[in-house]
């Protein structure tokens, strides 16, 4: 069997940075309760990436998983850990406020847009924040922009523009002085893809056509998908490695079978499945946030099988 890797494939430069950190801070706290020193909790706030075995590792070495709806009162020997998507400044405070030491491994990417977030929200624009309600980095973005407008997609984007249009335009029929929001922003999830953002920016230009569109578009995850697409054409069948609770990576497999692909997701080499056998030449992809060893455990295993 012969195996082709992906040319980009695995950690991002985000989820790198924060699961090195998460290590050095863990490892930290391991060896100075094993010589005799305070001893210290560290925690990330929700899981830190979708990737069962770097979770595994972590709790192995004491840290914990919280979660913000129920922290504990007094948190003076814990240390928290801000995943890479970040969070909302308010639950920063929160902790702080309890007593824990913040080490903040928000992805820089994601930094910039929460602060560009903040400095729009201040200059009085009024935000449409593109993205996922429920995803954390949505939710940490809002909370520097409290009265940003979420949208998920062109055809939501689009509505809420008309509502926001239409709410105007009374309100300056009603007290003949409304200026109306003529300063409008759009920020989006930094994992969107170019295409749908755009999409979402022409939804909201139709009724608000000096929309500022800030560029907040992260192209690590189009780089894997680009580098997958490519390999495709060279290959039977694809293995993405990868958590199974990780879009990024589920959405690798999704494009290998819309080429016509056999795939599969494999979060260790046992996922591999027999059937395999049948192909000759496998492509090898994996998620933003599947480690190097993983990835390497599974081409090994596709080398042995005959
Ligand atoms: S996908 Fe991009 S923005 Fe998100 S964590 Fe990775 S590098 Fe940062």
């Amino acid at each position: 069997m012969k195996v082709i890797r992906a040319s980009v494939l695995g950690y991002c430069m985000g989820v790198r940075r924060a699961v090195d950190i998460a290590y050095r801070e863990s490892r930290a706290a391991a060896e100075s309760l094993s010589s005799g020193g305070l001893p210290r909790q560290v925690c990330t706030l929700g899981p830190l990436i979708h990737n069962p075995q770097v979770l595994e590792d972590l709790g192995a070495l004491g840290a914990r998983v919280l979660d913000e709806a129920s922290l504990p009162d007094a948190m003076e020997n814990h240390i928290i850990l801000i995943r890479a998507h970040g969070v909302r400044p308010q639950a920063e405070a929160a902790l702080i406020a309890r007593g824990a030491r913040i080490v903040d491994a928000t992805c820089p990417k994601v930094k910039a847009n929460q602060m560009k977030a903040r400095q729009l929200s201040r200059e009085g624009y009024q935000i449409f924040l593109a993205g996922e309600r429920r995803h954390g980095e949505i939710i940490g973005i809002q909370g520097y922009a409290p009265s940003c407008v979420i949208v998920a997609g062109p055809g939501e984007a689009e509505q809420a523009a008309a509502r926001l249009r239409a709410g105007w335009e009374a309100a300056k029929n009603a007290f003949s002085s409304g200026k109306g929001p003529a300063k409008i922003a759009l920020i989006g999830q930094t994992t969107l893809s170019a295409e749908e953002y755009r999409a979402i920016g022409e939804g909201i230009g139709k009724y608000f056509p000096q929309v500022e569109r800030i560029n907040t578009i992260c192209q690590a995850t189009a780089e894997r998908q680009e580098a997958l697409a490519a390999l495709c054409g060279q290959v039977a069948a694809v293995v993405v490695a990868g958590g199974r609770e990780s879009a990024n990576t589920r959405r690798l497999r999704d494009i290998a079978e819309g080429r016509g692909k056999a795939a599969w997701l494999a979060e260790s080499p046992e996922d591999i499945p027999p059937e395999i056998r049948a192909y000759r030449v496998i492509g090898l992809s994996a998620g933003a946030s599947t480690p190097s060893r993983i990835i390497d455990a599974i081409e090994e295993r596709l080398l042995r099988m005959e």
